[in-house]
């Protein structure tokens, strides 16, 4: 997704393009690693000093329900977020280094299950949990707690 004008763009959506919320989305979309309020937080605090977590969390809540965003349905401590992408892509989160990748999707969702058949499928979510590839080589995953 390309976002060529964030003022625009969010007032298309219906929110109110403050300062804070448009650095915050713009950091969303310069960081496609699923970030945490945690992360968002601590990545924006130096240059904006009177954020604050509360409006971190305010501003995540407010795009979740401009669907400007979505929130992964992968089961971490603490949400972790996703520019909203209409392509659908599955996540894989690693347990050794705590990332979440996007994953393409080669399958319809037809060629899943023939129970399936006849029903109006609104949304597919994939999920995969393990080691990524860079753990796995390195060997850490022995270390995962
Ligand atoms: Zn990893
Ligand atoms: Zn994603």
């Amino acid at each position: 997704m390309v976002v060529n004008n964030i003022d625009v763009y969010l007032r298309e959506k219906g929110v109110k393009p403050s300062y804070q919320r448009k650095r915050i989305f713009e950091y969303m979309m310069n960081n496609l690693n699923h970030p945490s309020v945690n992360d968002i937080y601590e990545a924006l605090i130096n240059e904006i000093p009177t954020l604050s977590k509360a409006t971190v969390y305010n501003t995540m809540n407010l795009f979740l329900e401009h669907k400007l965003i979505e929130v992964l349905p992968i089961d971490t401590n603490e949400a972790r977020y996703d520019v909203f992408n209409p392509k659908e892509h599955g996540h894989f989160k690693c347990d050794v280094c705590g990332n979440i990748f996007d994953v393409s999707i080669k399958i319809n969702v037809e060629d899943i299950s023939d129970d399936l058949a006849g029903f109006k499928v609104d949304s597919e979510i994939y999920n995969f949990r393990g080691t990524c590839k860079a753990c796995h080589e390195s060997g850490k995953e022995n270390q995962a707690i």
